[in-house]
């Protein structure tokens, strides 16, 4: 069966929102480098389109995670499925993050970070969903503010299809 896009924000649309981010993280970063860890696969464009636009020295790790838990909400307990490949002791890590929405993955991820010794620790992400969150994540730089809408595209999947889409689409079944 296949699903109707709708798009929600265009190409252009997330393109100039990155260039921002990116201007304003080399500006807040200014002198220092930056460990931005890229949370597989979901932040996977995101992170490499954010990392061009950056202009102070980036590290680039990669972590994946899957919650446990059968629901399709995030349980919180959050497996390691690959690790990062550097220790973090007095790195500046940025977190970059496709979408912020119960805040629960986020929540343990930014705690493991600072527990493994990192300097300072902050949070990127491209999407928000506010009305859905349950723990008290805040990004430090966010790209959208969305309604609860099930989103897809620039590396988020609807059953591992859509990733590849050059915009952010809400799927209509
Ligand atoms: P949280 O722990 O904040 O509830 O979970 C965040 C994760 O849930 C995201 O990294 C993403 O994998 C998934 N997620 C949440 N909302 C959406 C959505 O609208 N579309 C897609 N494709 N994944 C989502």
């Amino acid at each position: 069966m296949s699903e109707q896009i709708e798009v929600l924000l265009s190409e252009e649309e997330v393109d100039a929102r990155i260039r921002q981010l990116g201007e304003q993280i080399s500006k807040d970063y200014a002198g220092k480098d930056i460990y931005l860890i890229c949370i597989l696969k979901g932040a996977s464009f995101f992170a490499c389109e954010l990392a061009k636009r950056i202009t102070v020295p980036v590290f680039l790790d990669f972590m994946s995670v899957s919650s446990y838990g059968k629901s399709s909400e995030s349980s919180g307990v959050v497996k390691i499925v690959k690790d990062l490949d550097e220790p973090l002791q007095g790195k500046h890590v940025l977190l970059v993050e496709d979408i912020v929405d119960t805040g629960r993955t986020l929540d343990y991820l930014m705690k493991l970070m600072k527990d493994r010794g990192a300097e300072d620790v902050k949070l990127c992400a491209l999407l928000d969903k506010p009305d859905r969150r349950v723990v008290d994540v805040r990004a430090d730089y966010t790209g959208f503010p969305i309604p609860d809408e099930f989103v897809v595209g620039y590396g988020l999947d609807y059953a591992q299809k859509y990733r590849n889409l050059p915009y952010i689409g809400i799927v209509k079944v």
